[in-house]
């Protein structure tokens, strides 16, 4: 029953994408082969009528044929029924702990084995779809049962003296009208969705929480659920009216040679109720809901049917649900669709067109593939000599760029940064393609005599080849991440230039006819603008940290709007300040330390850092680690020079008065 259970685990050798401190670079370690298909499960559980005694008077409108197949009456024809197969069917007598253990239990395992997994419920609203994923106390339901296993699991195989060490982290999302919201962190606001350059998705500045115990798990997840039950009190049901997403990953790091890494991913997703908006009577902002909702689950339809017909493009950038399931539906998970159905009457057309979506949901096919990579530092040292690693003739030729001790001494394996250690791979990744082609046909021979029974593996070559593509990989990497954030980038860059454009416009409305002039005069080359308070409080204090240097007689040419008057020349002062040493490094380091430790939150409270800028810093620095100095925001690309000078200039000042004005 279970998809991929049969196939052999074949592994599709990937990078990963993590987070949090403490992380290392990882890499590519080698294409493998296209992996085996996994069919997305689909089952379909029936909840008992709510009213006991309403089943007596009314019958369901479901019938059970066995334990995979059921039939609803035809509602064009009462003489025929409509039959369904599914992978399995829950009757209403059916327990939590028989959907949990036919369904979930089984595709737990490939998270162990760096796979993603996924569990959606889908239906209407009040068909049962909490009830399955959350449950109660007295009947927990998937996502508590989940949790239990898996960190039991967890804890077994990454005991002491196993090969592998593990950790679990949870993040808990709710998609409510088109927006991303983090339930840890309910502040952060509408959250974007990333893919990187290996498809994986990502949601840069969501926050994660470590759990080892299910107490831990608890700790977060129900203060978090409480989050949403704010919101359906106020907003009248909203906890139905917004998709759920619990996102567990386990993180594995092998604590021998060759040191790989594995991250599996488990999305637990209690969607928003399917039922159909014209039915329903919604109005006003219910309806609005109605819309949202409906236009994710339309186009999660559209993505389905997509991948059915093996069209090119899949919509899955339609709507944020179909983006965030974009590597659960056609993608790399083990997914199972739990579509939960009612039996009453009233409910015969959504729960007919819940089984429709189903069984077509049944025909998509996924490719799950192991999330494997290298943990680069924990590699011994290694320093060649371009001899050794081109061969004599290309080393001759590449000794035109960098000279090489054909007889240098290897370095002590003292410890070393990684860009140290890996600098003259480094160098090596900026060679001429045909070379490194030729280095990676090296490796790929070195690689089948390796299967051939020889052991490569663990051999410097073989270790200086893997370090080789990493390079190479990481480098394709850095562009197509870089291509990706100068479009964000861009977008916003746009957005901020027509918001200037409109104050301006707005300034210039309120401006007095007589200032309308145009200065011709060259723009000056420093200049602060400050607060008038703050600059005459500089300018009285004989002590100032902060100088302000007046300088007088300088002429700014004014070119009148009007061409009957005369061009005139008129003196206009100039401002220019001088900050001490000590309050710029000081302002600098709390910029840094922002940078490194802020949240989206702290990092918009910088100048000219708004909600997008700041997740595409978060995002950065949970793929390239800490920030070592302010300059680096240059490298979070499309924050160009010119915009990093005026950065420093209104961040710098602002802090540095801070701290003149705090106690010292
Ligand atoms: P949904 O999340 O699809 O809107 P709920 O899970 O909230 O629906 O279920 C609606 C009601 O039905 C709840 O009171 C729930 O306890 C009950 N219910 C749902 N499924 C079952 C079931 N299998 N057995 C008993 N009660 C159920
Ligand atoms: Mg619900």
């Amino acid at each position: 029953m279970e998809a991929g259970a049969s196939a052999p685990l074949k592994t599709r050798q990937m990078a990963t994408a993590t987070s949090g401190a403490g992380r290392c670079r990882l890499s590519k370690v080698g294409a493998g082969r296209r992996p085996p298909p996994a069919r997305v499960r689909v089952a379909v559980r029936l909840r008992p009528f709510l009213d006991e005694t309403a089943g007596a008077s009314e019958p369901p409108c479901v019938r059970a044929i066995d334990s995979c197949s059921l039939e609803v009456a035809n509602w064009r024809n009462y003489q025929e029924t409509l039959k369904y197969q599914f992978d399995a069917f829950y009757g209403e007598r059916s327990s939590q702990q028989d959907i949990y253990a036919g369904s979930v239990q089984p595709i737990l395992r490939h998270l162990l084995e760096g796979q993603n997994a996924s569990v959606l419920a889908y239906g209407p609203t009040g068909a049962g779809k909490t009830h399955t994923m959350l449950g109660s106390p007295e009947q927990p339901g998937v996502i508590p049962r989940a949790l239990m296993d898996l960190l039991q699991l967890t804890r077994e195989e990454g005991a002491e003296g196993r090969p592998w060490a593990l950790s679990v982290t949870m993040s808990y999302l709710e998609i409510y009208q088109e927006k991303v919201l983090d339930l840890l962190d309910p502040a952060s606001g509408d959250l974007v969705i990333r893919e990187d350059c290996r498809g994986n998705i990502l949601i840069p500045g969501l926050t994660q929480r470590p759990i080892t115990s299910f107490t831990d798990f608890e700790r977060h997840f129900l203060p978090a659920s409480g989050n949403r039950t704010v919101g359906a009190t106020r907003l009248n049901r909203r906890s139905s009216r917004s998709h759920a997403v619990l996102l567990v990953k386990v993180d594995q790091r092998e604590r021998l040679a060759p040191f790989r890494q594995r991250e599996g991913k488990l999305y637990l997703i209690d969607l928003a109720g399917s039922e159909d908006n014209r039915r329903t009577g919604n109005q006003g902002l219910r309806l609005k809901e109605s819309g949202a909702i409906n236009t994710s689950l339309f186009v999660l339809g559209k993505v389905v049917d997509a991948l059915n017909q093996g069209l090119p493009r899949v919509p899955y950038r339609d709507s944020k649900l179909t983006r965030l399931l974009q590597d659960s539906l056609g993608g790399s998970a083990h997914s199972i669709l739990i579509a939960n159905i009612a039996p009453e009457r009233r409910f015969y057309l959504d729960t007919v067109s819940a089984l429709n979506f189903a069984a077509r949901s049944r025909e998509v096919v996924n490719r799950p593939f192991t999330n494997e990579s290298l943990q680069l530092h924990v590699l011994p040292p290694v320093k060649l000599s371009q001899k050794e690693l081109l061969g004599p003739s290309e080393a001759k030729r590449a000794r035109g760029c960098e000279e090489v001790e054909p007889g240098s001494p290897e370095p002590a394996a003292a410890p070393a940064s990684a860009s140290q250690r890996f600098s003259p791979l480094q160098k090596l990744s900026n060679m001429d393609p045909a070379m490194l082609e030729r280095l990676l046909s090296l490796d790929r021979m070195l690689g089948s005599q390796g299967s051939q029974g020889t052991p490569l593996l663990n051999t410097p070559k073989r270790e200086r080849m893997v370090l080789l593509k990493t390079v190479e990989e990481k480098d394709l990497e850095i562009e197509r991440l870089k291509m990706k954030q100068k479009e964000l980038e861009a977008k916003v860059l746009a957005q901020e230039a027509t918001e200037e454009e409109e104050k301006e416009n707005s300034r210039s409305l309120l401006r007095p006819l007589s200032r309308h002039t145009v200065t011709v005069a060259k723009p000056l080359k420093k200049a602060v603008v400050m607060p008038l308070q703050l600059i005459q409080e500089q300018a009285a204090s004989p002590h100032a940290e902060i100088h302000v240097l007046k300088k007088k007689g300088r002429k700014r040419k004014l070119k009148s709007l009007d061409a009957s008057e005369p061009e005139e020349q008129k003196p206009e002062d100039c401002w220019e300040l001088e900050i001490s040493p000590e309050l710029l490094a000081h302002g600098r380091q709390k910029i840094l330390d922002l940078l490194n430790e802020g949240s989206t939150r702290d990092l918009r409270s910088l100048q000219r850092i708004g909600q997008k800028k700041a997740q595409l810093i978060v995002g950065w620095r949970e793929l390239h680690g800490p920030f070592s100095q302010v300059e680096d925001l240059e490298r979070v690309e499309g924050i160009s020079a010119k915009q990093m000078e005026s950065f420093l200039k209104a961040n710098i000042l602002g802090l540095a008065a801070g701290h003149r004005s705090g106690p010292s």
